[in-house]
Formats: C-alpha cells, structure tokens, sequence
C-alpha cells in the first residue's frame, strides 16, 4: 500500500518530560494514572474470569449455559490463550500505527463494550462479549506495560520499583474483583434484592458481568483525565512514517494460525514439542551469530521468553492442579470456621499487595547494586521450583487425609516472592531491553510466554490425580526438578545473558 505524504508533526514536544518527576511515591505522576487505569482494566479481566467457569457449567434453570464441564473447560483455556496471544497483534498495532496510549484507549474502549455485552442474556452476546474482550486486552495489555517503562530512563534504577508498584495495581483489581462479582452473581442476597426489584434472579450472573463493565468504565475515566500526566510517552509513530500494511496481515495470519494450532495442541504432542523448540533457534541465532547491539538484545530477551514459558506453566497451575488440591486434599478451616476452597484464589493477590512495595523499596535501597535481570529470574524460578518442593511432603501427607491448610497458604507465599523476582522484573526488562520501534511486539513476546504458559498448565493439570498421594508426590517432584534444571541453567548463562543486554544489562 502506497503511504501518502502527509505534514510532518512539530519536532518540539509540548508535553513535560516525565523522567525526573517523583510526585508519585517517588515515582513520576503518570505512573499514578497507569496504576489505577491497570487496577480497573484488571479488575474487570479477573471479575469476569472468576465467573465464567462457574456461568457456563450453572444449569440453565438458574441462569447458567448448562455446558459440560470439558467443553467450559475447553472455552475457558482457550479463551484465556487468546488473550494473551492477541497481545503480539495489539503490540505490532501500537508500534507501527497508533502509538501505545491511543492503543490503551482503543483497547480499553473494545473491552468495556465486550463487558457490556457480557451482560446481555444471550449466546451470541457471550461469544461476541468475549472476542470482544480478548481482541481488546491484546491492544491494552502490552501498550499500559510499555507505557510505564516509557516514563524512566534507561538508566533509571528506580524501573523495577515502579513496575512493582504497577504490579500492585494490578493485584488489587485482582483481589478484589472476585469478591465484587461473586456476591452479585452467587450470593442468595442478591437475588433476594433483584426479586424485590421485581428483576429475575437468574439475570443475576449478567450483574456480575455488569459490574466488570463499570469497573472497565470508571479505568477508561481516569486513563483520559490525566493523560497529560504521561508526558510524551507511547506517542503514534511520526505521521510521515510508511505503515506497514504488508507486515501487519502477515502478523494478523501468524497469530491466527499460531491460536489454532495451540487450540489442537493437546491431541499432538510433537506439535507442543516443536512450538516450545522454536524459540531456542532464535536464542541460537541472536545470541551466538548477530553482532549488532539490537540483534543480541533480541538474543537477551527470547532467554528470558523461555524462562518464563516455564514459570508460568507450573504457575498458572494455582488455578487448577492447586485448585484441585485445595478441594479435594485440604481441610479448609480456620479455627473451626469452614471456608469456600476459592479463596485460595485470592491469597496470591493479598501476598503481592503486601510484598509489592517490600520489593519495590529493595530495588530502589540496592540501587546499582541489585542482583542483575538474569539472576532475579533465576530467583523467581528458584522460589518457584520451592514451592512445588514443598508440595512433595504435602501430597505425601495426604495419605492419612485431608491436610492443613497452612501447605497451601506457604506454597503461594513462596510462588509470590518468585513472581516478584520475575514477573514485574520481566515487565521492566522487556520495556528496556526492546528497540523503541518494537517496544510493544516485545511486549507482546513476553506475554506470548503467558499464553503459552496458560495452555502448558492446563495440559499439565490433566496429570493430576487426588487418589494417588505417592503418584501426586512424583507429580510435584518431577516439576520441582525441571525448574531447579532451569534455574541452574539460568544462574550458569547469567554471565552470558548480561552481556547480551550490553548497555541496557
Ligand atoms: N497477574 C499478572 C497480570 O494479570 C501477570 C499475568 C501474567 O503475565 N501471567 O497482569
């Protein structure tokens, strides 16, 4: 497609930089506006997931789809896939045509109306409120995360502290999402108000899906009040700059055709073997034949898209092998008060929110003095590979019954400080390690690494077996090991891996 000359935009930026601003907790304002956006964006992305499992299996009669559980299971794994996958084509959009904050109020604009459909009754709504959904996290998710790194320098040691603040915005939608939308779309209160509203108690699902769109409106809100505050951050590319048309149908078939191949994964395991192998030809490639500073950056970062296909994989488990554990395995009481076993769900949230700002004083205390990027990643997978160890003599216990509830809650203690050490730090790193052309493809990479993960975890959980307490413990071990393997061969490439990142290490 032939590209138009159009008038070439004022060189001089009449935005305030934001790189020495500290007005918020030390950290520039913008941050403030990303955080509380990010907060409702996750607040309405984890509101709705906590529901749709439950919505599709409810019966009818109570205003569920009456799936079976494998086809919910099914729609629920790939559509969680899918919007993490979209985020390659959301970061390709906002690089080479509206610029990453354009990107988060498109994005945010299509997912509020995915919401809103959401809570029309009706089946062509659901599927249209979910494409809907995840299209719109592809373009939001990575552009927000690029957006927070565009607000610090390179240099700036204050980065991985104001990703972990970011990260706590993120938790405390998630935390308290569910509570929100579970009382609407569960609790016999609610329908007793909607009776006495003279409403059907069965629409009260579709209440719960409301208040992820309220939640979605009120981040879109604060996100164009203070947009000011973000400096000249994740502006579009200039306007006389060619758009690649050609390259954006080629990323549009290759995301299509990389979501139907994981959608068939499961039945062709060479497949899943060959999709997780291509990235090491790239390490391969990058790392050990280009010499320029990019292509070794690219090297850089495909090493740690690996690490985290790994760490999300056995992660991502707390939503269903734990999960399972946590009903089937664990006496849920405290002092001899019962508890729903969904609740485990929340407890990694609560931990982030309390570890977060631990972690982000760490960073900003050590200074040039923190561990390096490959090191806290092998830290996170360290803590990571813990947890599953402590799962050992967990599963093992539950041979003489159901065990305390205090395994479960030390597990996720431990699988959070790994996800401190690499989850905000990954963030961070990409946000720095990418060309400024590709910030948000990079983006993009690192949560393909979740998609993957996702669909590694449910794949995984198909191993899980609650009658089997050794055959449960071997389960857990043998996961335990394969990411201490990981983590060795990470501490061993540190070296290597830093020198990859060159200036930006
Ligand atoms: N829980 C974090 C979020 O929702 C991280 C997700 C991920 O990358 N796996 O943003």
């Amino acid at each position: 497609m032939i590209d138009r000359a159009r008038p070439q935009p004022d060189p001089t930026p009449h935005v305030p930089e934001t790189f020495d601003d500290r007005g918020f907790a030390g950290h520039p304002r913008g941050l403030s506006n990303l955080f509380f956006a990010e907060m409702w964006e996750r607040f309405s992305f984890y509101g709705m997931r906590a529901l749709l499992m439950l919505f599709m299996v409810a019966p009818v009669a109570t205003g569920g789809l009456g799936l079976d559980q494998v086809r919910a299971a099914e729609i629920y794994g790939n559509y969680t896939m899918a919007c993490y996958l979209l985020c390659i084509l959301g970061g390709y959009i906002a690089d080479n045509f509206i610029g990453a904050r354009r990107a988060v109020l498109v994005g945010g604009l299509i997912i509020t109306a995915g919401h809103y459909t959401l809570a029309v009754d009706s089946m062509a709504a659901f599927y249209a409120g979910l494409a809907l959904v995840a299209v719109g996290t592809g373009l939001l998710k990575p552009s927000i995360s690029t957006l927070v790194g565009g607000l610090y320098r390179d240099s700036d040691t204050r980065r991985d502290a104001g990703f972990s603040l970011f990260y706590m915005g993120i938790n405390l939608g998630a935390f308290a999402a569910p509570l929100v939308t579970g009382w609407l779309a569960q609790s016999e209160r609610f329908r007793e108000i909607l009776v006495g509203w003279g409403l059907d108690p069965n629409s009260c699902w579709h209440w719960g899906f409301g208040a992820a769109a309220i939640g979605m409106t009120l981040g879109m809100t604060v996100y164009v009040r203070r947009l000011s505050w973000l400096g000249n951050a994740g502006e579009a590319p200039a306007a006389g700059k060619a758009r690649p048309w050609k390259g954006l149908i080629w990323v549009i078939l290759g995301s299509a055709a990389l979501l139907g191949l994981l959608v068939r994964a499961d039945r062709y395991p060479a497949l899943l073997v060959t999709l997780y192998s291509l990235p090491l030809v790239g390490i391969a490639y990058f790392g050990l034949f280009r010499k320029d500073e990019e292509g070794r950056r690219l090297g850089a970062i495909l090493v740690f898209f690996v690490a985290a296909i790994l760490f999300w994989a056995v992660f991502e488990q707390a939503g269903s092998t734990l999960a399972l554990f946590a009903e089937d395995l664990t006496r849920n009481e405290v002092l001899g008060h019962g508890f729903p076993s969904s609740w485990f769900q929340s407890v990694n949230a609560l931990f982030v929110m309390m570890l977060a700002p631990l972690f982000a004083w760490l960073w900003v205390r050590m200074g040039k003095g923190q561990p390096s990027v490959p090191v806290k990643f092998a830290l996170g997978l360290l803590f990571l590979g813990l947890s599953f160890a402590l799962m050992v003599p967990a599963a093992a216990a539950t041979a003489a019954g159901k065990v305390s509830p205090l395994w479960l809650l030390a597990v996720y203690f431990l699988q959070t400080v790994g996800e401190m050490c690499l989850s905000p730090v990954g963030l961070s790193t990409m946000s720095r390690l990418a060309p400024a052309h590709l910030a948000g493809l990079v983006m993009g990479v690192w949560f393909l690494a979740t998609s993957l993960g996702n669909k590694l975890a449910g794949t995984l959980a198909g191993g899980f077996d609650a009658k089997d307490p050794a055959g449960l413990s071997d389960f857990f071990l043998n996961q335990a090991l394969v990411v201490g393997a990981m983590t060795v061969a990470l501490l061993a490439l540190a070296p290597w891996v830093k020198r990859l990142m060159g200036r930006r290490g």
